[in-house]
Order: C-alpha cells, then sequence, then structure tokens
C-alpha cells in the first residue's frame, strides 16, 4: 500500500506520519509514503498557486493547472495494474467511517489531495477526483490533518502494520459494535472494582459479557449504529435458516467486512466493501426483480461481482443485468468451536525438525512457485495480492517447500496446492487444518467453496469434519460481450 500526498506542507505529513506505528511501518516497508510539494509546479513568480474565485466571495482558490500538474506527477510514479483512488479531502465529501477505511485499505494506490485556502478550482476536481471523502460536519484550515487522520486508520488495517493481528479484528465498528469497557490493574481503584466475570477465567462467560457490553454501549452512546446492527441481527436470523448455504453472507457480517446494503422479506443482499463483492439471497423468487430494481443507484452500478445462492435466478442475473455464470461452488463448513488436533500432521510448535511438516506465512518471494503450482482462473496480481496480505501459509519439509493454502480476499479458505513429488503425505490435509485452526483463533466460522465435481477436494474437507451446503451457489461477473 502506498500513499501519496499532494500538499503545500509536506514536513507535517512527514512528520506526523513518520512516528510511532506508522513510521515503524514505513521503516519496514510495509506502507510507503511519498508526499508531493504542490508549489513546486507553479509556473508563476513567487510559485503562487492561488488565485480569486470568479464571481467573487472570501479568499482564494488553488488553481487547477497546477494541482492538475502535481497529480500528474503523482500518478506518474504508479505502474498502470495498481488499483488507484484519487482522494480529495473536503467538508462536502461523504463521511469518513471504519467501513470506508476497511475499503480504501484493498487498493494499492491512494493519492491525497490536501486543498488549502477556500479549496480548489472545481474543474480539476472534476477530472482527476474519484472519491471525496469529509473527516466530520467542521472547517479545517487545511487538509493535512484529515488526510493524516485517514491515512493513519487505513493503516492499521494492512496486514502487519499492528503486530497483534487480532486487535483490529474486535475494536470498535469492527461488527458494527463500539468496544466493550477494558480495564487494567490494579483490581480495585479508587473503590471501583473490575466486573467480575472478567477475572473468572471462563472464556465464554467472558465473551459473552464483552458482546454485551458492546450492544449496550452502542444503543446509548449511538443509537445510528444500533439501528444498523437491529438490522444486521435481523438478517443474520433469516440466513442461519440454512446455516450451510448462507455462511459465506453469515461471515461477511460477522467478520465486520460486510454491511446489508437491502433487505425485505424476501431477499438480503450484502456487500462487502474491502472487496466490492455482492452477495444475494432470495426466499421467494418472485420478489427478487423488482427488489433488485429498486436498489439505490451506486449499488447498480457497482454491481460487477455477485454470488447468487439460487439457480432460479441465474436467467434474471443474466438477462437483466448483463452477468454471466463464472462458476457454481459447494459451501464447506467447519461448524465446531474446537481446534482440531494436528498431532502427526505439522509441528505444532513450529519447531524445523528433519522429516517433519512445519508450517509458515508466505511471503511474495514464493510468488513464483505459487503462481506455477496454483491452477485457477486467478490473475498474477491477485497472487501477488494474497501473498503480501500475509494469509497464505506454506507447509515446509527439510526447508522446502511442500505446498500452501490461504484465505481468499473475501475470507473463504482456498488456494490449497500440494506440489506434485510430496503428494500422498497428508501435507494436503496438514495445510487445510492449520487455516482452518488459524481461522477458528481469529473468531470465524471457517469455510470455503469447492466446485462440483471435485471429488478429492471434498472428501478431504469431510474427512477432516466440514459439512457441505445441500445446492451450490453462483459466482457471476460482468458479462463483457
Ligand atoms: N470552502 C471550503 C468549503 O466550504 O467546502 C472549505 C475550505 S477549507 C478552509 C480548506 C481545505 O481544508 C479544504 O479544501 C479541504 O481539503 C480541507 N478540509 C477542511 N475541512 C475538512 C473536513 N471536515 N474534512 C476533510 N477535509 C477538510
Amino acid at each position: 500500500m502506498k500513499f501519496h500526498v499532494l500538499t503545500l506542507f509536506p514536513e507535517m505529513i512527514e512528520q506526523t506520519l513518520g512516528t510511532s506505528i506508522t513510521g515503524r511501518a514505513i521503516s519496514q516497508n510495509i506502507i510507503e509514503l511519498s508526499t508531493v510539494q504542490i508549489r513546486d509546479f507553479s509556473k508563476e513568480k513567487h510559485y503562487k498557486v492561488d488565485d480569486y474565485p470568479y464571481g467573487g466571495g472570501a479568499g482564494m482558490l488553488m488553481q487547477a493547472q497546477v494541482v492538475s500538474d502535481a497529480v500528474a506527477h503523482a500518478k506518474a510514479s504508479i505502474p498502470e495494474n495498481q488499483s488507484t483512488r484519487v482522494i480529495y479531502v473536503t467538508p462536502q465529501g461523504e463521511p469518513f467511517t471504519q467501513k470506508k477505511a476497511i475499503e480504501l485499505s484493498g487498493a494499492d494506490d491512494l493519492v491525497f489531495l490536501c486543498g488549502h485556502y477556500e479549496g480548489i478550482d472545481e474543474r480539476v476536481l472534476e477530472e482527476e477526483v474519484t472519491d471525496y471523502i469529509s473527516i466530520g460536519d467542521y472547517v479545517l484550515t487545511g487538509g493535512e490533518l484529515a488526510s493524516l487522520v485517514m491515512i493513519d486508520a487505513i493503516s492499521r488495517l494492512v496486514p502487519g502494520v499492528l503486530h497483534n493481528e487480532v486487535s483490529a479484528d474486535t475494536e470498535s465498528f469492527h461488527r458494527g459494535l463500539l468496544e466493550y469497557p477494558q480495564y487494567s490493574r490494579p483490581e480495585v481503584w479508587h473503590e471501583k472494582e473490575v466486573p467480575k466475570v472478567l477475572l473468572s477465567g471462563n472464556i465464554r462467560e467472558i465473551e459473552q459479557w464483552k458482546l454485551e457490553q458492546s450492544i449496550e454501549r452502542t444503543r446509548t452512546r449511538r443509537p445510528d449504529l444500533y439501528e444498523a446492527y437491529e438490522r444486521q441481527q435481523k438478517a443474520m436470523e433469516m440466513l442461519l435458516k440454512d446455516k450451510l448455504l448462507h455462511i459465506d453472507m453469515i461471515e461477511q457480517l460477522n467478520r465486520g467486512i460486510g454491511e446489508v446494503v437491502a433487505m425485505d422479506e424476501a431477499n438480503i443482499l450484502i456487500w462487502n466493501f474491502h472487496v466490492n463483492i455482492y452477495y444475494h439471497t432470495c426466499f421467494d423468487v418472485t420478489k427478487a426483480e423488482s427488489f433488485m430494481q429498486g436498489l439505490p443507484e451506486k449499488h447498480k452500478k457497482q454491481l460487477q461481482n455477485l454470488v447468487l445462492h439460487q439457480e432460479e435466478l441465474l436467467p434474471l442475473f443474466q438477462s437483466t443485468f448483463g452477468m454471466k455464470l463464472l462458476m457454481p461452488c459447494y459451501q464447506m463448513v467447519y461448524t465446531q468451536k474446537e481446534q482440531i488436533p494436528v498431532k502427526g500432521l505439522y509441528q505444532a510448535d513450529g519447531k524445523e525438525l528433519p522429516g517433519k511438516v512445519v508450517i509458515r506465512t508466505l511471503d511474495d518471494s514464493f510468488f513464483d512457485v505459487v503462481a506455477s503450482t496454483y491452477h485457477t482462473v486467478d490473475s498474477p496480481e491477485y497472487i501477488h495480492e494474497r501473498l503480501n496480505s500475509g494469509e497464505v501459509f506454506g507447509a515446509f519439509v527439510d526447508g522446502q517447500i511442500t505446498g500452501f493454502c490461504g484465505y481468499h480476499d473475501d475470507g473463504s479458505i482456498g488456494m490449497l496446492e500440494v506440489l506434485p513429488e510430496y503428494r500422498g503425505r497428508k501435507i494436503g490435509k496438514a495445510l487445510e487444518v492449520y487455516v482452518l485452526n488459524h481461522a477458528r483463533r481469529r473468531g470465524f466460522i471457517p469455510y470455503g467453496q469447492v466446485v462440483p465435481g471435485n471429488e478429492i477436494s471434498t472428501a478431504l474437507q469431510k474427512s477432516i469434519g466440514l459439512y457441505q451446503s445441500k445446492s451450490p451457489i453462483y459466482w457471476m461477473g460482468i458479462d463483457e460481450n
């Protein structure tokens, strides 16, 4: 992830982000920062960048050409295949939220344009800006603080920036709820005791208490968020009528990467705002068409990847929304709470011993072996992205990689391959069990998707204890023809 900040005050950006957690992430190359001094692109005397607004009004405006040249300079350093957004921070933008942070953390390059004075000539904004974002309903003197706030919130979602991988999963907003109250030593302070349950050691009761506190805190402090949470709970109740079929939708909500964007008594539409995938299910297929037609324009426009849960609706999405079937898949779900025993599969302590399997996170230096072994439609960019996410794991024997498995960007478990010379040694099972246990530790319900007819994978998953949905789901994409 690279941040490009276009500003009149680069030192303000560099100094702030160069400190603390973001500073460490920059020095370890986990995130990159490049600042562009807008003034350097002025062709005027004294590097002037502003002028009077036509029609009068208070203050000065930043001129179109100088801003346009600065944006072009930043863009020229970005390789063409990178996903890039150009953000103008402005009080007139959509409010910045944790959801927006998650959505933006999926991009490769983010260009931030910091305004000053009264703002920027509208014409250059029309040409360059993909997102207008505000950090709140108040007016700052310049865009630097707004950009810093956003970059801080986005950075901490980039894998590797926070060392404790669980903390970003549980914090405020991640499930649409505020975080529960927390306490540290001493047990009694100013005659106030730490809630007894937190000292009990009973993990189940502690988790229950935390959830109840989160719900109550959200209800009293943020009624707007609580309303959205209640809607999500209602959707969840409907989805649980067929948990195996709907596990992808359930987990988008559980993991805080999906939002119920529309629902009625027959339909639910969830949007994964991190990787822009829509999930639709329907309990009365005669009601699907009018529901989809009534969607807000924003979602109709963004609808490019869709997971459909009823075969009968394929023709509707093909004819009305110009989509095509990419592949059907069965859901495979691990429903138990317990960790799966790993004895005889891999070294639970991660120690390398002769002839034993040890599993480690892979990085992008394993691209060649993954790309040449993994036989699917996924693009090289996708494989790079997955390896960089820290969510792909390799099985090693005597220092040699023997196979790999990981999470797809929607959170499903997959990408399982064992190198031909190592097959028949339970390495596939070891990898699958490793990732299932990893997902359980993160509080996820682990699931994967298998194409109909892949008997080997289906048998492996069933032998580990996963259950298969009765009917498949259908991945659809825009039909370009
Ligand atoms: N005249 C502008 C208006 O009313 O929308 C406000 C200009 S403000 C004084 C100068 C710059 O600060 C803006 O161009 C913008 O980049 C930044 N800014 C101010 N308030 C902001 C906010 N709440 N969120 C994001 N950026 C903000």
